[in-house]
C-alpha cells in the first residue's frame, strides 16, 4: 500500500530560490527510501516540505499525499495531528534540538501527552521503554541534554521520533554531527527500529553506502530534482546518471572517512538554485556531456525495472566516464 505519494512538488524560497523543481517519489508503507545528492540539492527542504515546516513566505506547488491526503491543502490543526502522530523526523545535530533546561525524559514524554495517547504515568512508561529500545538505561530520562553523549542526545531524538508511532519516519541527516563510529550504529539502529515496528522511512543523506546499506530503495537528487531512482543496490552498485556514479564512487564504505569528501572526479559544487544554469544543471561539472545537455535538461526516463535517470545517455548505451572513479569503485 502506498503510504506517501510526492507529485511534481517544487518549493521556491523567498527571492525566487527554486530550491525543489518537480520532485515524483512515492513510498509503501514499511519501506524504506534513501535520499541522497550533496549538501545543497534540495533534501532538507523536500524533507521539511512533507510535514509543512517550511519558513513563511516559502511557495510549494505539487502534491504531497499522506495515505491519500494531501499534507499542503489539510487545516493546521491537522497538519499538528499528522506530525509525530502520522509522521515525524529526526534532524541533524541533535544538540540543538533538545531543550536544555528539560530533562530529555519530559522531552520524549510530551509528544506522548499531547496527542492525548496517554496519562503522565503511562507517559512515563512509554518512555522508558523508548528510551531502551534506542539503547539507553530507562534511567537516563531524569539527564539533561548536557549530560548526554552526541550519539546518545540522538538516540533520544530517534526515541521522539517514535514516541506517537508514525507510520513514517524521515531521518534527515541524522547522524552528521557524529564521529563515523557512532553513525555507523546510529542509522544501523534507525534502520532496524524502522523494520521492527513496520514503519515507512526516509533516510537523508549524502553518504550513498550508507543508504544503500539501509535503505530498499534510492533517489538521488542533484540541483533540486530527482536524476536517478531505483532499488538501492541498483543505483549504488550500477548508476546510471552520471552525477550518481560520482556520488558512488565518491563513498566507498560505510564509517571511512573518505566519506567527508566530494564526490571523486566531480569539480566545483551543485549550482546556486537562484541562478540555475540552462538545460541539464548537471552539464557544466559532467564528464559525459553532449551539446544538447546545455541548452535541454532531461526528464526522469524509465530505464529498466523500477528504475528511472535523467540524463541523455539514459536510453541509449552509456559511455562509461573516464578517471578515478572508476577505479576506486573497481576495488570495492
Ligand atoms: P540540502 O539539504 O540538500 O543540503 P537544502 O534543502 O537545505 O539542501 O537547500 C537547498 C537550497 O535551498 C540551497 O541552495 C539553500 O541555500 C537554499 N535554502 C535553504 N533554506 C533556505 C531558506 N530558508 N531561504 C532561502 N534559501 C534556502
Ligand atoms: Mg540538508
Amino acid at each position: 500500500m502506498t503510504l506517501l505519494e510526492v507529485r511534481g512538488l517544487t518549493v521556491t524560497y523567498p527571492g525566487g530560490v527554486a530550491a525543489v523543481r518537480g520532485v515524483d517519489l512515492s513510498l509503501e508503507a514499511g519501506r524504506k527510501l534513501g535520499v541522497a545528492g550533496e549538501s545543497g540539492c534540495g533534501k532538507s527542504t523536500l524533507a521539511l516540505s512533507l510535514l509543512r515546516l517550511l519558513p513563511a513566505g516559502t511557495r510549494v506547488g505539487g502534491e504531497i499525499l499522506l495515505d491519500g491526503e494531501d499534507v499542503l491543502t489539510m487545516r493546521w490543526g491537522r497538519v499538528r495531528a499528522v506530525r509525530w502522530a502520522g509522521a515525524s523526523i529526526v534532524f541533524q545535530g541533535a544538540m540543538h534540538s533538545l531543550n536544555p533546561v528539560h530533562r530529555v525524559g519530559d522531552q520524549i514524554a510530551e509528544p506522548v501527552l499531547l496527542h492525548g495517547r496517554a496519562t503522565a504515568a503511562a507517559a512515563r512508561r512509554r518512555t522508558g521503554e523508548l528510551l531502551e529500545q534506542v539503547g539507553l538505561p530507562a534511567a537516563r530520562a531524569r539527564a539533561y541534554p548536557h549530560e548526554l553523549s552526541g550519539g546518545q542526545r540522538q538516540r533520544v531524538m530517534i526515541a521522539m521520533a517514535l514516541a506517537c508511532a508514525p507510520r513514517l519516519v524521515i531521518a534527515d541527516e541524522p547522524t552528521t554531527a557524529l564521529d563515523v563510529m557512532i553513525q555507523a550504529q546510529i542509522l544501523r539502529l534507525i534502520g532496524q527500529l524502522v523494520s521492527e515496528q513496520d514503519l515507512a522511512l526516509i533516510m537523508i543523506s549524502h553518504d550513498l553506502a550508507v543508504l544503500a546499506d539501509t535503505c530498499d530503495r534510492l533517489a538521488v537528487m542533484y540541483a533540486g530534482r530527482v536524476v536517478e531512482e531505483g532499488a538501492a543496490r541498483e543505483v549504488y552498485e550500477g548508476a546510471l546518471h552520471p552525477y550518481a556514479q560520482a556520488l558512488s564512487a565518491a563513498f566507498p564504505r560505510i564509517g571511512d572517512p573518505a566519506s567527508r569528501f566530494a564526490p571523486r572526479g566531480l569539480a566545483g559544487d551543485p549550482p546556486d538554485p537562484a541562478s540555475l544554469p540552462a538545460g541539464c544543471a548537471f552539464h557544466p561539472r559532467c564528464p559525459v556531456a553532449l551539446d544538447v545537455c546545455a541548452v535541454e535538461d532531461q526528464p526522469l526516463r524509465a530505464a529498466g525495472p523500477g528504475r528511472r535517470a535523467a540524463c541523455v545517455h539514459v536510453g541509449a548505451a552509456v559511455p562509461p566516464p573516464a578517471g578515478p572513479e572508476r577505479d576506486v569503485r573497481s576495488t570495492t
